[in-house]
């Protein structure tokens, strides 16, 4: 029998991509249907992650148009990599295999096909790997190459250009839930949770419509967040560099003692005010690094739930409660 598929689709204020690609995703899933690859209980599930626009209205007309399309909504924004969690987590139970991707057409929906084909062929993972970064501009595909060198040197086990449109199987799922994290990468858990994998590759194109949800500041948040929630590198890193700083000072005090008994002192406000700077700046940016995980540390005792699902399509609308009238007497 063939697998049940489910596309987990996050999207944030997307109502102008939606209607452009939700149709190629219907149309990828037919295919597969069609030739047998998947069963005809696969569906496309899109995750709504607290739209302040007409997302969540288009998510419901979609799944009262065909029953292929279901959609779940969050209580709130929480973040890209949340709301793909929050999809893979409700398709746990009901998928065979589970394909995330994002919505806008970015990811070449089309490879899907081979992702399948890669898990009939033993992959309980399968990485869709960017084959050309030509759509990117210069500094964006020269800081995600330099990034991923960066995790790489730090530890940290990712894909090289992965980002989060991947096959997982429902057996790597099941042991991804017991992974219970609030600081998710889930491009570098789930290389951690092991299994087979193979890797898919695709062209990454230009969005079709909308714009993009990830200005640099939060793509530096991302980058940051990856390689503190993958590594404690960084931290063994400030205990080398202030090895190697006291050293250096201890030299410099033996030096400064012999040139005070040699007489050999002249005023040095420069030299003074170099090591001064240096040292405090040396120190601040250790202090911060440390403030990372300890804030990591906060968030994580506090266990507070990754994603709040508020509505599902196939719910009814939570009802108004009717005021009881015989109360009132
Ligand atoms: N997204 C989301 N929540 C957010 C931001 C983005 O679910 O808070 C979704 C978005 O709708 C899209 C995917 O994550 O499907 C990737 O976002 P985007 O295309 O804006 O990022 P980029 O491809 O430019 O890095
Ligand atoms: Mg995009």
């Amino acid at each position: 029998m063939s697998a049940v598929l489910y596309v987990i689709v996050p999207c944030y204020n997307e109502e102008e991509v939606l209607p452009v690609t939700s149709g190629l995703f219907l149309e990828e899933l037919s295919l597969l249907i069609r030739a047998g690859k998947v069963s005809d209980e696969s569906r496309i599930l899109f995750v709504n992650d607290g739209s302040r626009d007409a997302t969540w209205t288009v998510i419901r007309d979609l799944a009262a148009s065909d029953p292929h399309y279901l959609g779940i909504s969050q209580s709130r924004n929480r973040g890209h990599q949340n709301a793909v969690l929050a999809g893979l987590m409700e398709a746990r139970d009901k998928a065979d295999i589970t394909i995330s991707c994002d919505c806008d057409g970015q990811d070449d929906i089309t490879a899907m096909e081979a992702m399948v084909d890669a898990y009939y062929a033993g992959s309980e993972i399968v990485y869709g790997v960017r084959s050309k970064r030509d759509t990117d501009s210069f500094f964006k595909k020269n800081t995600a190459q330099a990034y991923y060198r960066f995790l790489d040197r730090m530890g940290a086990e990712v894909v090289y250009n992965h980002a989060d449109y991947r096959l997982i199987s429902s057996r790597v799922l099941r042991e991804l839930a017991d992974y219970h994290e609030v600081n998710l990468f889930l491009r570098g858990l789930i290389p951690l949770v092991g299994f087979s994998s193979s890797c898919v590759e695709y062209e990454r194109r230009e969005r079709l419509a909308g714009k993009t949800h990830y200005p640099l500041g939060k793509m530096i948040a991302l980058a940051v967040d990856g390689v503190t929630s993958l590594s404690v590198r960084p931290l063994h890193l400030i205990a080398v560099a202030g090895g190697v700083i006291a050293l250096l000072s201890f030299i410099g005090v033996i030096w400064a003692v012999i040139c005070q008994l040699l007489g050999m002192t002249v005023a040095g406000w420069a030299s003074v005010t170099c090591i001064v700077c240096f040292v405090s700046g040396v120190q601040l940016i250790a202090l911060g690094i440390i403030g990372e995980y300890i804030g990591k540390i906060y968030l994580e005792t506090k266990g507070r739930p990754r994603y709040i699902i508020s509505e599902r399509t196939w719910e009814a609308p939570p009802a108004r409660p009717v005021p009881d009238k015989t109360e009132e007497k």
